[in-house]
């Protein structure tokens, strides 16, 4: 695959294009923002991808903004009381060959916009809105608005890594909605030498990312920027708002939520904020991925779920590089193949998040059987039942090739 066009640059879109221009390709991404901005949250990136981004010479980018936790842990939120615990840091690196990561989405970003503008054979245009893609006799015809104006490029394949709210996946399948399930992620960034700071490293969390379960919310807690701030992601019930990162949230909404936490976590929610407010919406991953001609979603825009297996970001990353890897071995008739296997990859994941939701936000007789049984295994136990996801590797990787 020569010549291709990505709608996006965001984390799928950008890690495509380096895949892409790693194995020799001419990559133009254009981005509908005017300025990347520091949107999104926490993200934690586990080895399955941490390995790609180090081969796509993206780790040692970002390495020094992260924050290696040394652990997993679920805490219930009404006592604090730990139920498991999953080791990371060392324990991590040596079951699954590469680093446990947790970061800023920006910072990540940030790494791949840098690696993308050095790395020969790879355009980014901003305030430019893909806005429609044919394929026509000879590859594929993309038109572009720019600041009032229409152009139109041509490439060999059109990756359309444009989010959640793809409009390029109309042009891929009938039913191109995403559907909204009803829970809203809240979300915030304390400074770790602030009051709320405090108050968090109180609760002892502060070098591990804890969940702290309830039957009507759960909370997410970990360090980034280095450790000198912490990310708080609350998810909800709720009803649709602004389809964005941006919505500001009325936090007397979230306080209602959240009865039922122990005092000392209510007490640093209280000292927190402001909070943003991202509704979260997912696209059926059953339906097609692909069009032929070689027009293909990738990451958000194929495939968004909740956020409750932590692997958005993860499989937006998989996918690219596993894409560039089926186009560079096999070009467009491998299509199919990398799509029936990236379809079953993200089903399992998919399911492993509804599996957390469940347990996390489980009360009565089910939340003890679940405290019984998490307590019952070994902290190694439980990280075995993660090898399928941490320890995957992408088709041909012990060849130095991706397929
Ligand atoms: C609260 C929360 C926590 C999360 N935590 C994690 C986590 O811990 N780990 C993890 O792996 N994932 C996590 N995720 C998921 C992760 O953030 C997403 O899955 C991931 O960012 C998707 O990347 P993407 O590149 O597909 O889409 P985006 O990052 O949404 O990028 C899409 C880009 O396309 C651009 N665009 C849109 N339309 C057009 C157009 N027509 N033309 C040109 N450009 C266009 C947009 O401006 C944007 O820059 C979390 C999500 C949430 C909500």
């Amino acid at each position: 695959m020569q010549d291709l066009v990505i709608a996006g640059a965001g984390i799928a879109g950008l890690t495509a294009a380096l895949s892409f221009a790693q194995d020799g390709a001419s990559v133009r991404i254009y981005e509908r923002s005017a300025r990347l901005d520091e949107v999104g949250a926490g993200l934690q990136l586990s080895p399955n991808v941490t390995r790609i981004l180090a081969r796509l010479d993206v780790l040692d980018r970002l390495i020094d903004q992260a924050v290696k936790p040394e652990a997993v842990v679920l805490r219930q939120a009404s006592t604090l009381a730990e139920v498991a615990s999953v080791p990371l840091g060392t324990a991590a690196e040596r079951r699954w060959g590469a680093p446990y990561l947790v970061i800023h989405r920006a910072d990540l970003q940030k790494a791949l916009v840098e690696a993308a503008l050095e790395a020969p054979g790879i355009s980014l245009t901003l305030d430019s809105t893909v806005a429609a893609a044919d394929a026509s006799q000879g590859g594929i015809r993309v038109a572009i608005k720019s600041k009032g104006n229409s152009t139109t490029d041509r490439a060999d394949l059109f990756v359309a890594a444009d989010g959640v709210w793809s409009n390029s996946r109309a042009w891929v399948r009938s039913d191109a909605s995403s559907r909204f399930t009803e829970k809203l992620a809240w979300r915030t960034t304390i400074l770790a030498d602030s009051e709320a700071g405090a108050t968090f490293a109180a609760i002892g969390a502060t070098s591990a990312v804890t969940a702290f379960m309830h039957s009507g919310f759960h909370l997410i807690a970990y360090p980034i920027r280095a450790g000198r701030a912490i990310n708080l992601a609350a998810f909800t019930p709720g009803k649709a708002l602004a389809k964005s990162w941006n919505g500001d949230a009325d936090p007397s909404l979230l306080q209602t939520a959240l009865r039922g936490a122990a005092p000392a976590l209510a007490e640093m929610i209280d000292r927190s904020g402001p909070w943003q407010v991202w509704p979260i919406y997912t696209v059926d991953a059953s339906l097609p991925w692909s069009r032929r001609g070689g027009i293909v979603l990738i990451g958000d825009a194929a495939h968004a779920s909740t956020p409750f297996a932590a692997q958005g970001a993860a499989m937006s990353i998989e996918d690219a590089f596993t894409l560039a890897g089926a186009m560079t071995e096999g070009g467009l008739a491998t299509l199919p193949a990398w799509e029936s296997q990236r379809r079953e990859r993200v089903r399992k994941v998919v399911r492993r998040g509804a599996l957390n939701q469940f347990a996390w936000h489980a009360s009565g007789p089910i939340a003890l059987a679940r405290n019984l049984f998490l307590k019952s295994r070994s902290p190694d136990a439980l990280a075995a039942d993660l090898d399928w996801l941490y320890g995957w590797t992408p088709p041909g990787w012990d060849d130095g090739r991706s397929l």
